[in-house]
Order: structure tokens, then C-alpha cells, then sequence
């Protein structure tokens, strides 16, 4: 089975998720989604970050560890199929190390620093006097991340698409540096004309980013304002009722852009419905915020309650969790000591082969 996953012929994706804390909506609308519609049609490759943990939560190794299983139980619970996707973890995968230190010599350290989603995070964070050396490091982390699996695409939100234009320049200068890719070449022609990488493309979801319900930040696992995947009903009912719109009455016109709108257009699936909504709520007809509140939170507890019972039989099972992860990464690796292999001959840092035991 994994050699025909490594020679596969269908398009490759690569995507992942930091274990900083459980999945939650945003996840859901901005990647996740999209990961099990293309589950059938692509070979796809699910990295649990946990090296990347540590640029914010060294001090923390249990949690990471905790956050690691607790994020793969919530795959699952999404229906992410671990007999099609491989769900690895990127501790194990030491061609990724490796590709880090390599790439970190391609980018300038202003380049880097220059990355709009790293100082965003290092704002929000509360991060600017006290970042450690790794921090801005994971952003080339990632590039190898993702060029590690020669993807053609990353299914990730919004904020990811700095990310994925650094791996983009990452892909462009070694092929063109070490495998005579022509500087004018077109990005989809790189690997044709010898490049070991190719310049892959972000995929990003119908929802690229999903507000939180502080109605102000991207919804984050660290931000404190999340609806988790993993939340029971009352929870739900509780956060939903939070999101902050500032209408005073049921009969004051409400803006249909607000925060609690983003969610109605995100998880009441009825068109016809949220036009209804919207029209009510912009001429203030007597529709108060509590009645939008107690139907969204309907409809994200009719997405959500599959989810819980197919949750529900991972509970506790953490040893089938580890053996799914340890059949990804395995699956993870012999695909990446292939690229590795092909970019250290490129380099001319290829003496021998090697093979990885797990
Ligand atoms: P952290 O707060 O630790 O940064 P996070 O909630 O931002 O965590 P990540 O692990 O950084 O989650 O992101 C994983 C994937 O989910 C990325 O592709 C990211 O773009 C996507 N994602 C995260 N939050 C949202 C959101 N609110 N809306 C849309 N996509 C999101
Ligand atoms: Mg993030």
C-alpha cells in the first residue's frame, strides 16, 4: 500500500496543524473541510507540528504532547480517513530537519523577518521583547514542511499565504541555483526543466478566515476565542451567545457584516433562510440577536454532533491513535527521503543512501 502511495499518480497535497491547543471552526471552514473532500482525489499528507510547538510553549512538552493526540482525534471526528491520508508527526520526520537547515542559507534573514503572519503572531502573542532564535525559524520550518512532499498544493486559510509565498521563493531559488532552472522559467515549469521542487500553489477554503467570537480576531486556538470542535452543546449555546455585535434592540437596523453574520454565512446552510435573516435584521424587523444566536447555534450543533459520535469512539483509545500516526509517519518518510535524497544530490551533499527504521 505505501509504495503504490509514494509512486501514486494522483496530485499531491500536504497540509497541517500546530498543537497549541484542540481544532475549532475556523480549522473547519478554512482547511480542514477542504482536506476531506479531497481525500479521494489526492495523496494527502497531514503533519502534526509539534517541533513547531515549541517556538511558543517550550515550557509546556506534556500540553504539546496532550495537543498532538487530542488535534488527531479531532481529524478523525472531521472524517479525515487515515486508510487514505497519512497523519504524520514532523518530530519524526528527519528530512524535514534537515531540508530547515538548507533552506534557512536561501533566505535572506530580513526576508523572513519581513513576513506579515510572523508579525501578526508575534502582536498577537505578546511576543515582540521575548521571541526565541526558533521563532521566526519555524517559517522556514514550514517551507520544508511543505517541499519535503513535493505537493502541487496547501490547503490552508487565509493567514498561511505568506507562509506558502516563502516556499514558493524557497522552491524557485533551489531549482534555479542548483538544478538550472532558467530565472525566467514559469512556476509550473520547474520540475519539468530538472527542478527538484515544484512552486506549489495555496489552496485556500470558501472561508480563508474565520473570525473568533471576540468579533475583532482571526478565530485561534491561542487567542482564547474559539468554538472548539470538541465543545459539547451547552458550550456551543454559551460562546455562540458571546459574539459580540453592539445592537441595542431588536428593532434598532443591524449591519449584516458584523461578526455574528461571518458565523450565519458560514453554518446556516439554508440560503434562502439567511437572506430572510439578513433582510430583517439590516430594516431592524423585530429580530433580536438572541433569536440569530439560538438558531446559528443550532445549526453549528446539527455540523458538529457527527462529529462528536464519531469522537466518541477514539475516546480513551490513544494507543490506536499512536498506531494510526505511527503508519503516517512511516508513510511520511519514505516518501521524504526521496526528496531529500534528490536535493542533497543537487547540492552535491549525496555520499550514500540511506534508510530510515521506525
Ligand atoms: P495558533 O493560535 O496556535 O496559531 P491557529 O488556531 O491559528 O493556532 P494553526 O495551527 O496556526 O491554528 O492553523 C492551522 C490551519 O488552520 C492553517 O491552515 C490556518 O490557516 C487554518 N486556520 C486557523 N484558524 C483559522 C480561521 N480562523 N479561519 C480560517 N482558517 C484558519
Ligand atoms: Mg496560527
Amino acid at each position: 500500500m505505501t509504495a503504490q502511495l509514494v509512486s501514486s499518480s494522483k496530485p499531491r497535497i500536504l497540509t497541517g496543524d500546530t498543537p497549541t491547543g484542540s481544532l475549532h471552526l475556523g480549522h473547519w471552514v478554512g482547511s480542514v473541510k477542504r482536506r476531506v473532500e479531497l481525500q479521494d482525489s489526492h495523496e494527502c499528507y497531514f503533519l502534526l507540528a509539534n517541533m513547531h510547538a515549541f517556538t511558543t510553549r517550550s515550557e509546556d512538552p506534556l500540553g504539546i504532547r496532550r495537543d498532538t493526540i487530542e488535534i488527531v482525534r479531532d481529524y478523525l471526528a472531521m472524517g479525515i480517513d487515515p486508510n487514505k491520508a497519512a497523519i504524520f508527526l514532523q518530530s519524526e520526520v528527519p528530512a524535514i530537519a534537515e531540508l530547515t537547515f538548507l533552506f534557512a542559507m536561501l533566505l535572506p534573514f530580513n526576508r523572513v523577518m519581513r513576513n506579515p503572519t510572523l508579525k501578526t503572531e508575534l502582536e498577537l502573542k505578546g511576543l515582540s521583547e521575548k521571541f526565541s532564535f526558533g521563532f521566526p525559524l519555524y517559517a522556514v520550518g514550514q517551507t520544508a514542511d511543505i517541499l519535503s512532499f513535493r505537493p502541487v498544493g496547501v490547503p490552508v486559510g487565509e493567514d498561511q499565504v505568506p507562509h506558502l509565498e516563502l516556499t514558493r521563493e524557497v522552491a524557485r531559488r533551489f531549482n534555479q541555483m542548483y538544478c538550472s532552472v532558467p530565472t525566467d522559467a514559469e512556476d509550473e515549469d520547474h520540475e519539468k526543466l530538472g527542478g527538484v521542487f515544484p512552486v506549489p500553489r495555496a489552496d485556500v477554503g470558501r472561508v480563508g478566515r474565520l473570525v473568533g467570537i471576540d468579533g475583532k480576531n482571526k478565530m485561534s486556538k491561542s487567542l482564547g476565542n474559539a468554538i472548539f470542535i470538541s465543545d459539547s452543546p451547552k458550550e456551543v449555546q454559551k460562546k455562540v451567545n458571546k459574539i459580540f455585535t453592539g445592537r441595542q434592540s431588536a428593532t434598532e437596523p443591524g449591519d449584516t457584516s458584523n461578526a455574528l453574520f461571518q458565523f450565519v454565512d458560514c453554518f446556516i446552510a439554508d440560503e434562502a433562510r439567511v437572506a430572510e435573516l439578513k433582510d430583517r435584521y439590516s430594516r431592524g424587523d423585530n429580530i433580536g440577536d438572541g433569536h440569530i444566536k439560538a438558531e446559528l447555534s443550532e445549526a453549528i450543533n446539527a455540523l458538529l454532533t457527527p462529529m462528536r459520535e464519531r469522537r466518541a469512539q477514539f475516546e480513551g483509545r490513544d494507543d490506536l491513535i499512536v498506531d494510526i500516526v505511527h503508519d503516517g509517519t512511516a508513510r511520511a518518510n519514505r516518501l521524504t527521503e526521496q526528496t531529500l535524497l534528490r536535493a542533497k544530490d543537487a547540492v552535491g551533499l549525496k555520499f550514500w543512501p540511506r534508510t530510515l527504521a521506525m
